[in-house]
């Protein structure tokens, strides 16, 4: 046996309710005139935000979007100086937690993280951003936000629509932390442990949501963010960032209907991760029973149904093979154009 594992030092808090402490945890990391930042429709959870830190509040600034373009940080930034922010509290999605980590990049502002997705971005010392429609990613500490808190009543308001392909991001990033070139024995157990707890909270989320399905969805993602901050990503997360990245689509649809098809290349690449996927999931085949669930959350269930064209394919699979992320190593772009046409074609793989 050999491998390297590194935690991420950040403090965490989930429970229900556990919003209410964001004022003692901003004071915590020491924060004392706040910069709130989330996405236009999420004004008003961040304006009660600011009614509840009361006097931490130094602007709400509702200016985030998806994929972090750079244009919108540098607008940030100027609000940032102009109010003298000694800090961040965001609120939101992957993109609000974005924006918060560019900010972070830039000034080394202190991060309070109150997520209301499943896209884990506020576990990961991560930052995709968008410049002339490419994503760039890098890893740095300073993105990484210090404190989390994790409120279940935050991510009951997600409609459906948003909530499923969203909790699919997250089972995303648990498969391919198991399929990593660097998965270790710590991110395998929490990667079967956040596709349990997703593929269980999925179906009911869908039926009849509940408290315990939002709370289950939302640990999760917890752990699945968790992974994806520790180990390498690999050929999936390169396709969906290429692909959404360069046609502004929707970050989480694209995770979704990709994944199926990304698992079944893993199987011939990585078989015994793909099974403890299977297991997790208390089925035979992983891309099979991925490609169910898809199936379920993903109103427009293939690349063509979401108006890409078989000329953005071919321009996808070009992003995709630069820079690699790393794992599985080596990937064609015949592969990688054979795994984006199954998914344009949206059959069981
Ligand atoms: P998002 O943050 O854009 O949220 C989707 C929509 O849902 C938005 O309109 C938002 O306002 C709304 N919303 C969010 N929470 C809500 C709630 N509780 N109730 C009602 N509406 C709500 O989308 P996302 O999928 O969460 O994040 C995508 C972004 O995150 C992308 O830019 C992606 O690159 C980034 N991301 C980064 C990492 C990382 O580690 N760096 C990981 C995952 C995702």
């Amino acid at each position: 046996m050999s491998f390297v594992y590194q935690a991420n030092p950040q403090r965490v808090i989930f429970a229900a309710g556990a919003r209410s402490q964001a004022g003692e945890e901003l004071d915590r990391i020491g924060v004392s005139r706040a910069m709130i930042v989330t996405t236009p429709p999420q004004a008003d959870t961040a304006a009660a935000f600011a009614r509840l830190i009361g006097e931490r509040a130094g602007i709400v600034y509702p200016g985030a979007q998806m994929h972090t373009p750079t244009n919108v940080t540098e607008a940030a930034l100027t609000a940032v100086s102009s109010v003298k922010a000694d800090g961040i509290l965001a609120i939101g999605g992957g993109s609000a937690i974005g924006l918060s980590k560019a900010i972070a990049l830039r000034t080394d502002l202190p991060q309070l993280v109150i997520p209301t997705t499943f896209a884990g971005s506020e576990m990961t010392p991560i930052l995709g951003e968008v410049e002339r429609g490419v994503k760039k990613t890098q890893r740095s500490p300073k993105v990484l936000p210090e404190t989390v808190i994790y409120d279940p009543e935050l991510v009951a308001t997600l409609p459906l629509h948003v909530a499923g392909p969203s909790a699919m991001n997250a089972m995303a990033h648990a498969v391919d932390a198991l399929c990593a070139a660097n998965a270790n024995p710590v991110t395998s157990l929490l990667a079967q442990e956040s596709i349990r707890a997703l593929g269980r909270a999925l179906p009911r989320l869908l039926a009849d949501p509940n408290e315990a399905a939002w709370a289950d969805a939302l640990y999760g993602a917890w752990l699945a963010g968790t992974c994806l901050g520790t180990v390498a990503m690999g050929i999936h997360h390169k396709i969906c960032h290429a692909l959404a990245g360069a046609f502004d689509l929707s970050h989480a649809d694209v995770h979704c209907i990709m994944l199926p098809y990304t698992a079944a290349f893993n199987r011939n690449t990585t078989p015994d991760a793909i099974q403890r996927v299977a297991r997790a999931l208390d089925r035979d085949d992983t891309p099979s029973a991925l490609y169910d669930l898809m199936l379920k959350v993903e109103g427009q269930p293939s690349l063509k149904a979401i108006g890409l064209t078989r000329a953005a394919i071919e321009k996808a699979a070009d992003l995709a093979m630069v820079d690699p992320y790393g794992s599985p190593s080596r990937v064609t772009r015949e592969e990688v154009l054979q795994i984006l046409f199954a998914a344009y074609d949206g059959e069981r793989p």
